[in-house]
């Protein structure tokens, strides 16, 4: 799949103000700075759809966007804010949760981790929640220019071993570079298939 069209719809605050449910929906989340901007922009050859990281204690929002006029995008604000006061981060929880459980039209979200690092508890928490709900997922690894392709391989077959003691069968994943384009394609195949599905 090309992207050829990519729209801002709208901002939420809640599940509540999300536009109708009248398309398939796919959303990214990931740990603030783990690279959910960057390649959301990539995806949609965009510089600057996706803004670059809010500041700590920023308004979080939900954010549409509408490709090709038959899907939509989803930017969910990032988690792991070391300084986020306690009731940010019960507001983002309670936010993401009603999102994720009631948003019928959601075919899958992309948990972003970077490719580099050993498997965060922030994260795996977070995909487990997912998996124990029952929602679909997959796993971008991300920034996978910035170590050689060994390390990333390696890297990824250590974290999906980490999965393993909690999944039977471990969900899909993909591994990115929003610098150098490594799957982007691979990406929105992935979109395209689950859409035709
Ligand atoms: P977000 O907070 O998850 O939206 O992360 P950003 O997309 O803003 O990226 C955080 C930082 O990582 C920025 O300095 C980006 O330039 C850098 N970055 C993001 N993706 C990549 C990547 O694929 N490769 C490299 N080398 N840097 C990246």
């Amino acid at each position: 799949m090309k992207i050829t069209k990519a729209d801002f719809v709208t901002s939420s605050s809640n599940h509540n103000q999300c536009p109708e449910a009248d398309f398939p929906e796919f959303a990214f989340i990931g740990r603030s700075n783990v690279g959910k901007s960057s390649l959301i922009n990539m995806l949609t050859n965009h510089k600057k759809l996706a803004k670059v990281s809010g500041k700590p204690g920023k308004t979080q929002l939900i954010n549409h966007f509408l490709i090709n006029e038959s899907w939509y995008l989803v930017d969910l604000p990032g988690y792991g804010w070391a300084k986020v006061a306690k009731t940010e981060k019960e507001k983002w929880g309670a936010m993401i949760h009603d999102y994720l459980i009631t948003r019928k039209n959601l075919i899958c979200i992309f948990v972003l981790v970077d490719s580099r690092l050993a498997p965060q508890p922030i994260d795996v928490d977070f995909i487990n929640w997912l998996g124990e709900q029952g929602l679909p997922l997959a796993i971008v690894f991300t920034k996978a220019d910035k170590q050689s392709k060994n390390k990333t391989q390696s890297s990824v077959a250590k974290y999906k071993k980490h999965l393993l003691k909690y999944w039977e069968k471990l969900p899909d994943s993909l591994v990115t570079s929003s610098q150098t384009g490594t799957g982007k394609e691979e990406l929105l195949n992935y979109i395209d298939g689950l859409i035709s599905a």
